[in-house]
This record gives structure tokens, C-alpha cells and sequence, in this order.
């Protein structure tokens, strides 16, 4: 975060993490189309000029053998104390569909990823708190899923669309919203885990539905004075797993996909402005694929994720 004057800009980070070859049989064949060099740079093989490469600069590169925690604890960590001080803070995972999003964001049992060990982070800071500070703490949370601009609500996996709105202080909102208070990491489990299961189960009825849709956890941290006038302040986590960022026209995804693929590009845009700009606290984890059946994606996000670093 720079300071100019009195405006605050904040700017995004953004890291990219690359993940292992999934099949060993892969890796003997052509090798990786990207590989790191160091902490924060890699680089990319030239598709004009094979024997030439294309470097990039990151505030981090997580390379293949980086483990779920040393992407939290580089990545994510650092910026959720602000969300207990009144300010907002996001994570997005961005690639294409199959470069790692959903492994970054939510892992598995094993191998539990950035939203779980970000929330029970959350809680910890929290408990960690000194009473002496004065702040009673309220949390609670929202999950929703943005297909083809429509809002789905995946806590009342029911309900209809919900409209987007924006209030007086340009903040975002969307009502009808569920807001589940959520006292420890145990009851926010509770109610993620078979809202994650709504999401997975209309993506192998909807064809490939999860590819081409955002996933976002808001977790909403509310905290009040103890004493008067109980002075209120609001600081919101968004974790978000973005659609693949594929280019549609080129997979040969036509007609409504790609009408999906612009849908989805101004819904993004609408959440964007409540989650980055402001003082806002933002990452973006820019996952990519070692193989070269990924070229042309990988390169397009590395682009992508270079110019974000500008927002
Ligand atoms: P996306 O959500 O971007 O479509 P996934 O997270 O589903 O991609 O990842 C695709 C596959 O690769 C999954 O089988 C996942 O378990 C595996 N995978 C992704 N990243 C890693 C990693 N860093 N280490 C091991 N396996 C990974
Ligand atoms: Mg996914």
C-alpha cells in the first residue's frame, strides 16, 4: 500500500503459483512451457521464438513443490489483520480451469487450502485480541455463487437470483443475501462444507458449471465499541475462486458460453469495486499449469496477472 497525499492507494499483489505436473507420464514428454526462476520471477517460452523465453516479475512465485501453508502464510496472512481493524481484504484465485483455483482456495481434507486456514486465522486474531482494546466481535458469513450474472444464494441453495446493489457510499450489496453469524472455525464449517457440496453437485449436473462461475465467500467482521455511542466498524474478507479465465473462443466455446464469458468479465467488475481500490486489501494468486496444452492460457493469464498488479 503506497501513500500519495491523503489518498491511500492500495495496490494489488499478486502471486502465481504453478502447479506440479499431475501425471509423471506428462512430465517425461515436452517439459514444462513455464518454469520459475526465483521468489518472484519466472519465465515462459516464446511462442514466436521457442528458443527464446518471456520473463515476468511477481510479488511471489509459489512453484510447484510450495506447500498449501507457505502460500497462506506468503500470500494471504499478512493481510487479514486489517479485516478486525474496519477494512476490507480479498483473495482471488484466477487461471484457467484446471491450473489449481479451487486446489489454492478450498484444497482438500488433507491438504486444507487458503479459505479454511484464513478463516480459523481470523478467528485466532480475534481470540487473540486484548480486552483492554475495548471491541466486542461479531463474525458471520455469506457464500454465493455469480453464473451468468445471476447471484446464487449457495447458503439457501433455494432461493431465486438475487439482484446486485450499490448503496449511497458506492459500498455493494445484495439483499436477500444469507448472513449466517458464525461463533468459532468449527461452526463456520458447519455450514461451508455442504454449501461447497451445493456448488460441486450443480457443476457435474450443469456442465462444467463451476469453470465458468465465481465462487465467493464473504466472511464479515462487525466490530463495536463497549463504550458509548458504540462507535460500529465493518471489515470484509472476500474469497473468491474466479471462472477459468480460458479464452472461450478459442476452446470453441460458442454462442451462450460466450456470452457466459463477457457475463461473467461485468460481474466481476461489479464486486471488484467493493473488494479492490479504497483502502482495500487485495491478492490475487494467478494459478497456471506446467503443460503445454496450457500455453496460450498460461501466457494470457501471466499477462493478465502482470497488469493487475496496476489496478
Ligand atoms: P481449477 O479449480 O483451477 O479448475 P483445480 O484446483 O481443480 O483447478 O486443480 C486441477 C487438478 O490439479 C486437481 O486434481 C487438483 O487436485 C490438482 N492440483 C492443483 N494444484 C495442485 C497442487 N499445487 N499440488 C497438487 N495438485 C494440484
Ligand atoms: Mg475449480
Amino acid at each position: 500500500t503506497a501513500s500519495d497525499g491523503n489518498k491511500k492507494i492500495s495496490r494489488v499483489r499478486v502471486a502465481v503459483r504453478l502447479r506440479p505436473y499431475l501425471d509423471k507420464e506428462d512430465e517425461k514428454g515436452e517439459g514444462p512451457c513455464v518454469r520459475g526462476l526465483d521468489k518472484q520471477n519466472l519465465e515462459i517460452v516464446n511462442w514466436r521464438n521457442a528458443t527464446e523465453t518471456v520473463k515476468y516479475h511477481f510479488d511471489a512465485f509459489h512453484g510447484p513443490k510450495t506447500t498449501q501453508q507457505e502460500v497462506f502464510l506468503s500470500s494471504v496472512k499478512p493481510i487479514l489483520s486489517h479485516v478486525l481493524n474496519g477494512q476490507n481484504a480479498s483473495v482471488f484465485a484466477y487461471g484457467p480451469t484446471g491450473a489449481g483455483k479451487t486446489h489454492t482456495m478450498l484444497g482438500s481434507a488433507e491438504k486444507p487450502g487458503v479459505i479454511p486456514r484464513a478463516v480459523r486465522e481470523v478467528f485466532n486474531l480475534v481470540n487473540a485480541r486484548d480486552e483492554d482494546e475495548g471491541w466486542d466481535y461479531s463474525i458471520s458469513m455469506s457464500y454465493l455463487e455469480i453464473y451468468n450474472e445471476k447471484v446464487l444464494d449457495l447458503l439457501s441453495p433455494n432461493s431465486q437470483d438475487l439482484p446486485i446493489r450499490q448503496d449511497k457510499d458506492r459500498n455493494i450489496f445484495i439483499p436477500g443475501l444469507t448472513s449466517t453469524t458464525i461463533s468459532s472455525f468449527s461452526d463456520f464449517d458447519t455450514h461451508f462444507v455442504p454449501a461447497s457440496l451445493n456448488r460441486t453437485t450443480a457443476s457435474t449436473k450443469l456442465n462444467q458449471r463451476s469453470s465458468r462461475s465465481h465462487a465467493i465467500l464473504l466472511i464479515k467482521v462487525v466490530r463495536t465499541s463497549r463504550v458509548l455511542p458504540h462507535r460500529q466498524q465493518t471489515g470484509k474478507l472476500y474469497l473468491v475462486d474466479l471462472a477459468g479465465s480460458e479464452d472461450n473462443r478459442r476452446t470453441g466455446n460458442q454462442g451462450i458460453r460466450l456470452k457466459e464469458s463477457g457475463a461473467i468479465n461485468l460481474s466481476l467488475f461489479t464486486l471488484s469495486k467493493d473488494s479492490l481500490g479504497g483502502s482495500a486489501h487485495s491478492v490475487m494468486i494467478a494459478n497456471i499449469a506446467p503443460e503445454y496444452k496450457y500455453y496460450f492460457d498460461t501466457f494470457s493469464a501471466l499477462n493478465f496477472a502482470a497488469k493487475s498488479k496496476m489496478i
